[in-house]
């Protein structure tokens, strides 16, 4: 990744990279006193469009993240959204995007507590077009690890200091040869994977853990529970999952912004179904890039555009003065001049 290049938004202003820095004794650094979201923004080439995925969706959590950890008023989710969107534009991004929004405390002190301590927000985002690959089917294993517990570090918050329980999780998987982890609960019920939600199907009814596990209420969870009932007709039963449900699951499928839609190919060893991609994967899969990438439109599920339309910016340049439309006419033309050189 190249960093250099990167404008990022950081207390109030779009700065080079390299110009935002922080101080050895930041609180969050030490304590893990942050919370963050990670979005995506997905480059559709014939549309040389570039759409953000449910940016008010993360920035409406990100508040809620921020409302746990005591933190000073966060700016609207509209006016974030706003501010991503020029982000990408002053970045010129031109393929899929991750976009790290995170606010921490940002005092250079030493009292372990949340309140009186000053924070900041920034926005980074950068240009990864394959951000996870999972075209592969996933291999996973049962952690041995617990999901910390709503009462100790609430899951539903995306705060910094608790993701140390998804990377205990995440390397001991792959240490031990997987490729991720599905984490139970102190009480033993299925709780989420690493970083993603978890759906099973058998005989036709999906089955995901309720919001009381101990999970990350999930955006793309969401737009999955909405895609099994609505687009294909299943019945979605969410309730407590056993552990032993996993291994007789026809399907395994695992959402999250990182890693899109990802089917398993099998858990502890057993192979999941035939092991081969299922039907309800292999079509959630087809409508989730469908959405993300601007093609497929769901009522309340924002794939927001971040460049002007053509037809948009030919309204611009007419509503310009005489003049200046026509050096604008001329600047285009010579940009695709230039885009068409080999
Ligand atoms: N669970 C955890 C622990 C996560 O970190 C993530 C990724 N944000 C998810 C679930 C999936 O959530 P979302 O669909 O909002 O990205």
């Amino acid at each position: 990744m190249q960093l250099d290049d990167l404008i990022v938004y950081f207390r109030g202003e779009f700065v080079p990279y390299g110009s935002a820095k922080l101080g050895l004794l930041t609180h969050a650094l030490q304590y893990g006193t942050g919370c963050f979201e990670g979005i995506r923004a997905f480059w559709n080439a014939d549309a040389e469009q570039l759409y953000v995925f449910e940016p008010l969706a993360h920035y409406r959590r990100l508040r809620r993240s921020a409302g746990v950890l005591l933190m000073s008023p966060v700016p609207s989710p509209q006016r974030l959204s706003e501010v991503t969107a020029e982000l990408c534009r002053r970045n010129g991004f031109r393929s899929d995007v991750y976009i790290r929004p995170f606010i921490f405390k940002s005092d250079e002190t030493f009292g372990i507590r949340l309140d009186g301590i000053g924070d900041d927000l920034a926005i980074v985002a950068f240009s990864n077009d394959r951000y996870f690959d999972n075209d592969d089917g996933q291999r996973l294993c049962v952690s041995s690890w617990r999901r910390i517990d709503d009462n100790a570090v609430p899951a539903r918050a995306k705060v910094t200091g608790s993701y140390v329980n998804v990377a205990l999780a995440k390397s001991e998987a792959r240490l031990n040869g997987f490729d991720d982890a599905i984490v139970l609960g102190e009480d033993g019920h299925i709780s989420e994977a690493s970083a993603a939600n978890a759906f099973l199907v058998r005989d036709g009814v999906v089955t995901t853990p309720g919001v009381s596990q101990n999970l990350l209420e999930g955006i793309t969870r969401a737009l999955i529970a909405r895609l099994i009932s609505q687009e294909l007709g299943l019945t979605l039963d969410e309730r407590q999952v056993d552990r032993s449900e996993l291994y007789g699951a026809d399907e395994i499928v695992l959402c999250g912004t990182g890693v899109g839609v990802a089917w398993v190919k099998s858990i502890d060893h057993r192979p999941v179904g035939d092991g081969r991609l299922g039907p309800v994967a292999s079509r959630l899969r087809t409508l989730y890039d469908d959405i993300t990438r601007g093609r497929l439109t769901i009522p309340g599920v924002e794939a927001r555009a971040v460049y002007p339309s053509a037809a948009q910016l030919a309204q611009r340049v007419a509503q310009l003065p005489h003049a200046d439309a026509n050096f604008a006419r001329g600047r285009y033309a010579e940009a695709e001049h230039e885009a068409a050189r080999p």
